[in-house]
């Protein structure tokens, strides 16, 4: 098997060498993960610049309806080429490392949120056709294998593929992207939801969601993902 299928380093995508075969990634990327440092934003997760600030000024400016953010690495070099990969080349089998960064970075926090659901972040469906998978439901599944909490991909649906607008604000471009989500049918029992997407950008996906399931009944609502942007602030 390994011989057609060569494992790759799924940061960097080289080949892992056989002295390296125990390893997740080439010792090189393990040297260079970009891991979201401290002082974080307290609500998103985002890196700070300043130790005296509590909230990054995207949240202030757009306050959030979900509780907490847990983003594992910021995106950029090189951790950047490897979830493109993941994400549009059918490098699927990356998920297994970002699952396993996310529960180490985050095991305990998720366990003390105590989701009793997690859900990825739905794709158009004709997108995930044509992709075959979507890459968040890759991460959730992995998670909640390890976490022992159950994944509904159908609760939450995409209706409509919309392309956020360059000219939009935040607000416009929320209300625009909660009118592609909806519930499938009319009662969600679970009271607290742990999103998974792969990269949070301006948030305005993961809030879009959120407010979704909050006005479904839902009482709490965190995120994780693999990658967050750069601090703003
Ligand atoms: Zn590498
Ligand atoms: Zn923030």
């Amino acid at each position: 098997m390994d011989l057609l299928y060569p494992r790759r380093c799924p940061v960097c995508q080289d080949l892992i060498t056989a002295k390296e075969e125990h390893v997740r990634i080439c010792t090189e990327c393990e040297k260079k993960l970009p891991y979201v440092r401290e002082p974080r934003c307290m609500k998103c997760g985002k890196e700070l610049y300043r130790e005296e600030q509590e909230y990054c000024l995207d949240c202030v400016r757009e306050p959030k309806h979900y509780k907490r953010g847990y983003p594992v690495f910021v995106y950029q070099a090189p951790v950047k080429a490897g979830v493109m990969a993941f994400k549009y080349h059918n490098r699927r089998e990356y998920a297994e490392f970002y699952t396993w960064a996310m529960l180490k970075r985050y095991e305990g926090e998720y366990r003390r949120f105590a989701p009793d659901g997690i859900l990825p972040v739905p794709m158009y469906p004709r997108k995930q056709r044509r992709r075959g998978y979507n890459q968040a439901e890759l991460l959730a599944k992995g998670l909640g294998a390890e976490l022992k909490i159950p994944v509904f991909t159908e609760l939450l649906r995409r209706r409509i593929d919309t392309v956020p607008q360059k000219e939009l604000n935040d607000k416009e471009r929320i209300n625009n992207l909660k009118k592609a989500f909806h519930i499938s049918g009319n009662d969600v029992k679970l009271k607290r939801i742990l999103l998974v997407d792969d990269i949070y950008t301006t948030g305005a996906t993961i809030e879009a969601c959120a407010e979704v399931l909050l006005q479904a009944g839902v009482k709490e609502v965190c995120y994780t993902s693999i990658c967050i942007g750069k601090g703003d602030s």
